[in-house]
């Protein structure tokens, strides 16, 4: 019988690590189109590592990662434990900040000693007192090798440019080449920039979208519900209307105690290949009942 079905595919689900909140989310599991991802800790392990330090004239290695150390200090993005785990590498205590805030999908602002500094995409120091003589080329072919860039910038001079790059989980490519099997179309969502995103997204075999804030990830998800059914996943923290906005919205990862209450399922374990493990048993299930 059609519940008994239901009912078995929910525990089924829940042995795997797959929470599905109940027998509407299975149904529409079975009748997708796109499938939408957040880039950053849900593709990646969004453990970001520096990998190339470029100062402007004058300005040490040491002294760049120290002032960008000191910006980030009381920073959790994931961008910012990058900098602060290479400053503990290098022995370099940061300098003492004040005010810090964020610039909302952009960076994060804040007084080292008395000057403002600043540590932000090359987006954002294209507007405020822009980059190093040759650093924009620069920060292009890094963003084209698939590395995220920040500028670190103090008081009317840029100090230079740090890339870093997050890695791919282990089974986010042949998770995506499922999902193409499956007749669905992969979507990566990022607030990085468009020739990073291109890089990875390029790599993965899926689509993109680039440079996008919280509400933007929002209209995408409505755009592509226009188009038929949409997954979306992500951390279920700074994804919540997203997922909200989702067909079925999947929390993803560790950190998913508080996602069942945005998401309609939750994936418990950080592997990417547990969505289309979701979305087999979802078809399988709904095939039995027709
Ligand atoms: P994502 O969708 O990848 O989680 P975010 O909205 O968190 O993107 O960040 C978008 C962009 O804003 C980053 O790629 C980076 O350029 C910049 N950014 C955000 N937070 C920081 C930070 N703490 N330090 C430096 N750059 C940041
Ligand atoms: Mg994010």
């Amino acid at each position: 019988s059609v519940p008994a079905s239901i009912a078995s595919a929910l525990s089924a689900g829940a042995r795997r690590g797959l929470l599905m909140k109940g027998g509407a989310v299975i149904e529409a599991a079975a009748g997708l189109r796109h499938v939408a991802f957040d880039k950053t800790g849900t593709l990646t392990l969004g453990k970001p590592v520096v990998t190339d330090l470029l100062t402007a004239d004058g300005v040490s290695e040491a002294q760049l990662i120290a002032l960008a150390a000191g910006v980030e200090q009381g920073s959790s993005h994931p961008l910012a434990l990058a900098i602060l785990n290479r400053a503990r590498d290098a022995g370099i205590a940061p300098p003492l900040a004040q005010g810090a805030r964020a610039l909302a999908g952009r960076g994060v602002e804040a007084m080292v000693g008395e000057s403002l500094a600043w540590v932000a995409s090359p987006r954002h120091a294209a507007g405020n007192g822009g980059m190093a003589p040759g650093h924009q080329a620069r920060a292009e072919a890094l963003e084209a090798e698939g590395k995220t860039v920040v500028v670190v910038w103090r008081e009317g001079a840029p100090h230079g440019l740090i890339a870093m790059r997050d890695e791919p989980r282990a089974d986010t490519a042949e998770a995506m080449r499922q999902l193409r099997a499956m007749d669905l179309v992969p979507v990566m969502l990022t607030g990085d920039n468009a020739r990073t995103a291109a890089a990875i997204a390029g790599g993965l075999g899926m689509e993109f979208r680039a440079e996008m804030l919280p509400e933007d990830k929002l209209v995408a998800i409505r755009d592509l519900s226009a188009q038929g059914g949409v997954m979306m996943i992500g951390d279920g923290i700074n994804d919540a209307p997203a997922l909200k906005q989702a067909g079925v919205g999947v929390a993803m990862g560790s950190g998913t105690d508080v996602a069942l209450e945005t998401a309609d399922a939750a994936i418990l374990r950080d592997r990417v290949a547990d969505v289309p493990g979701l979305i087999r048993l979802a078809r399988a299930t709904m095939g039995n009942i027709r």
